[in-house]
């Protein structure tokens, strides 16, 4: 009897000996996945932080208040401002006349500046600026509207322009971006002194027929120094050319096609 007990006994301590080795066994290969899958999860926080910090803090800044500029064609463009208001100037040639206007800036008289009857509405308290509200006894208005500052410029200089009834304009807008519209002129003597407005566009009017040609269009370009300079009022009866665009020789050219529109 006694010794079948100690056989029981003996055979239980084995089996428990044995349960241990295999229990510490089990743990040592279950401990083993968990340390070597931890390389391969740390470099993904690593890389991910990046991508997901330009996510966050690009649309804030870009989305909300950029100012639009939309070529209609020949000297027609629309400005969009960053708090929604819309500027046309010099109406006349292409598509683009849908938005109600807040401002209507004309340069001169000619028919291919004045056609504000294309503008379909009127936001009320709607202004409209011509060279004859800007240019009063010789002397260059300027028209501070909130939105935008309007400031008039020379222009003209030619035979087909008279100096004192011709304008261009320059536009600074809320965020400080300035546009330079020549109107329809050849070289000014204000134009020289425009460069140390360090301006953001500058559009030259190039079409060698009624305004200055392109050669001088381009010089004008050099004088006035503008980050971003753009040929417009290309020719007589078209509204954008893409060859005649390409000859206006300047380092920091930006060629505008009609119907496009750009982010100012
Ligand atoms: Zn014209």
């Amino acid at each position: 009897m006694k010794r079948i007990l100690l056989g029981l006994l003996s055979l239980i301590l084995v089996i428990a000996a044995a349960g241990c080795a295999a229990n510490t066994e089990a743990n040592e290969a279950s401990a083993a996945p968990e340390t070597s899958s931890e390389p391969t999860a740390i470099p993904e926080p690593d890389s991910e932080p990046a991508p997901s910090m330009e996510a966050t803090e690009a649309p804030p800044t870009e989305e909300p208040n950029m100012a639009t500029l939309f070529y209609q064609g020949h000297g027609s463009l629309r400005v969009t401002t960053a708090e929604g208001k819309v500027i046309y100037i010099d109406p006349y040639a292409g598509e683009g006349y849908d938005s109600p206007a807040d401002l209507i800036l004309v340069t001169h008289g000619h028919s291919d500046h004045t056609a504000v009857d294309l503008i379909k509405a009127q936001n009320s308290g709607c202004q409209t600026i011509t060279y004859e509200e800007a240019l009063v006894d010789g002397e260059y208005k300027t028209f501070d509207l909130g939105y935008v500052t309007v400031e008039a410029v020379e222009a003209g200089n030619n035979p087909n322009h008279d100096i004192t009834v011709c304008v261009g304009y320059i536009l600074t807008f809320s965020d400080g971006k300035t546009v330079y519209i020549s109107g329809d002129t050849s070289t000014t003597d204000q134009m020289a002194t425009l460069k140390e407005r360090n301006l953001d566009y500058a559009f030259f009017c190039c079409d060698g027929i009624y305004n200055m040609d392109i050669e001088e269009a381009a010089a004008c370009a050099e004088l006035v120094g503008a980050k971003h300079s753009i040929p417009y009022h290309m020719s007589p009866g078209e509204n954008f050319s893409q060859e005649r665009a390409e000859l206006f020789d300047v380092p920091n050219r930006l060629i505008i096609a009609d119907g496009e529109e750009i982010t100012l």
